[in-house]
């Protein structure tokens, strides 16, 4: 039997249901139909990828990694900008249809990144990654100087994000690749040997880090061959497959320790008393500021390879503060993980604010950045994790008991000891974390509200907290999911005009007064709907007759006194009517109206 093609199904159950049910039934909205898979040829044709978010703007990328990153502004504002331009520059050639190449000696924004671990340097660039929607692959430097076939190991990179991108070579063609502990390859003086295969590793990262072909096939990657014989099982031909790098971004990162004694030196040696200022200031992240391409090349590096990465990015370290402020930022992965892990037993744990501030101390001291808060966390909970999934305990409080004595409180509370303390604990961080959550959105309220289109009212606010305290979400999913109910009520305006031909605006404070009804009442949104045409529709379409006007604002007061609301557009027009400017002809049409509206619809 052939199988017929979308068309000709979609005909046929159009048929169908025209004989069973006449013309009282049709398809309204085209079968959707998996695409046929594009051949990698035809998709190198595609300038504009919609999953690739190539027109965001520097700021809406501060703005995105400000709601997960604490601190790092300067590199924040750097690597939004150099990231975006970089994307909007190929897009501003594809649309344009320039030729790629652009014009001859055009520098890729490649980065360096220099500061301590764990302080967001991974975090940030995945982040932004996954916001403009290319992929992501990380690689170690050292790992490349080790194994000593250093080409390959930096193409296996460039294949990893065909990998990424579900075997998408176009899409990789726009990915990132961000090489981890680069200063490890900087040579040194003193150590001859080492220093040949460090030069070597900064040689082999040229070529792909400014444009070359990689190949997807390489003999000593199994992987890589089996997906080469599943290529040819499909298309039947046997295509050259390769990446491109041209519009492959490459970042670099290090902690350059010592490089601030060449920062020094230099701006001693020149003599313009920085040297001078730096020493007393100390502040380890303002010299490193001070960066130029001379001490990275002092520092180690051959110009060629500094000369490749133009843009660069200092990240600061975190102190015991920026800590706690990550621990109680609501879209934090540390605790939203630990939340995570607890509720697939079924448990819900909580973290008092006293508790976050002991494990940020602790972290503080492991020297390791908010890397330090995991290992804290993990040591503290372990015990409970082990245990509790085994017992009735539901609710976990992590109080600054849990953490100074963690089995000791465990046997207790296993013992049957100290239950309703527990429980009570537990109620009293739930209620202290919603209230820290509505400070959190009150203070952000306007980014916020920008940021999802949904003017945060103080009514959202606590609904946002509700829901995020009811499930393990970051915030953004919790407003998207208030914002999709705001969406729904605000759709009645659209059902409003099709079914009744009246313009109807509904207020902000009217969409909060209809959620909170749904919301209580367990209403849905048709009954809302049926209740406001019993309201409004014969009144408005009296007054539209009447007066001309047609176009209605719906307060929150107006859904509750429907009555007071439209006498209160007709004394409003019987005023203009005294200065002449009303619709309204004359009195006796008024007294008209008004006893229409107090007789109500015939039935
Ligand atoms: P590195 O700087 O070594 O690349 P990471 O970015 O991998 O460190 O940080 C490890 C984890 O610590 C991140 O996944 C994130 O949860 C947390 N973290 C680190 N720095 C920050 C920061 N500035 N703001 C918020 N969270 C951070």
């Amino acid at each position: 039997m052939n199988i017929p093609n979308p068309k000709e199904i979609e005909k046929e159950i159009a048929d169908f249901l025209s004989k069973k049910y006449g013309n009282q039934v049709k398809i309204v909205s085209p079968i959707v139909m998996p695409q046929e898979k594009k051949t990698e040829e035809e998709k190198k044709g595609d300038v504009n990828r919609e999953s690739i978010n190539f027109d965001l703007k520097p700021e809406e990328l501060i703005a995105y990694l400000d709601q997960y990153i604490i601190k790092q502004n300067a590199a924040k504002r750097i690597l939004s900008t150099k990231i975006c331009t970089h994307f909007n520059r190929i897009r501003h050639q594809q649309r344009n249809d320039l030729d790629p190449g652009g014009f001859h000696g055009q520098i890729k924004n490649n980065i360096i990144m220099i500061g301590p671990t764990g302080v967001g340097k991974t975090f940030m660039i995945k982040l932004i990654a996954q916001k403009i929607g290319v992929p992501f692959v990380k690689g170690d430097a050292t790992k490349f100087s080790e194994t000593g076939y250093v080409g390959g190991d930096v193409e296996d990179l460039v294949r990893d994000l065909v990998r990424e991108s579900d075997n998408d070579i176009e899409l990789a063609q726009y990915g990132i690749i961000y090489i981890d502990e680069i200063d490890k390859i900087a040579s040194s003086q003193g150590h001859y040997g080492a220093d040949v295969s460090r030069t070597g590793v900064q040689r082999a990262l040229l070529k792909p880090m400014e444009e070359t072909e990689v190949e997807m096939k390489v003999p000593h990657d199994p992987i890589s061959m089996i997906q080469e014989v599943e290529q040819f099982r499909k298309t039947g031909k046997r295509e050259k497959r390769s990446i491109n790098t041209k519009n492959i971004l490459f970042i670099v990162s290090g902690a350059f320790s010592h490089l601030q004694e060449i920062i020094k030196k230099r701006t001693m040696d020149q003599g313009i008393g920085f040297g001078a200022r730096i020493t007393l200031s100390e502040d380890e992240s303002d010299i490193l500021r001070q960066t130029r391409s001379e001490d990275l090349i002092e520092f180690g590096f051959e110009s060629e390879f500094i000369g490749r990465l133009p843009v660069k990015s200092v990240f600061e370290k975190l102190t015991e503060n920026d800590l706690y402020e990550i621990l109680v930022n609501p879209n934090n992965p540390i605790i939203l993980s630990k939340r995570l892990d607890f509720a697939t037993y079924g448990i819900d744990v909580r973290f008092s604010d006293e508790a976050l501030k002991i494990m940020a101390k602790r972290a503080c001291r492991e020297n390791t950045g908010a890397r330090g808060l995991v290992s804290v966390i993990e040591q503290a909970l372990i015990a409970f994790e082990t245990r509790l999934p085994s017992t009735k305990i539901k609710q976990f409080p992590v109080t600054t008991e849990v953490i100074d004595n963690p089995e000791n409180t465990l046997n207790r509370w296993l013992s049957g000891e100290g239950i309703t303390e527990k429980d009570e604990d537990f109620e009293v961080i739930l209620t202290e974390c919603r209230s820290n959550l509505i400070d959190y959105l009150r203070n952000n309220r306007k980014k916020l509200s920008e940021q999802y289109s949904l003017p945060l009212s103080e009514y959202r606010i606590g609904r946002i907290a509700d829901y995020y305290h009811a499930n393990v979400v970051e915030i953004g999913t919790a407003i998207a999911e208030i914002r999709s109910f705001y969406d729904q009520v605000k759709r009645i305006e659209i059902r409003f005009y099709n079914k009744h031909d009246l313009n109807i605006v509904l207020e902000e404070d009217a969409i909060d007064f209809i959620s909170e009804h749904m919301e209580k009442q367990s209403l849905n949104i048709d009954q809302i709907y049926h209740k406001l045409s019993d309201d409004f529709e014969y009144g408005l379409k009296l007054l539209r007759e009447k007066t001309g006007k047609n176009r209605f604002f719906i307060s929150k007061y107006a859904l509750e006194n429907p009555e007071a609301y439209l006498n209160q557009i007709i004394t409003n027009e019987l005023q203009k009517h005294g200065t002449g400017d009303s619709s309204l002809s004359n009195d006796a049409e008024l007294s008209d109206l008004l006893s229409c509206l107090d007789a109500g619809p015939e039935t």
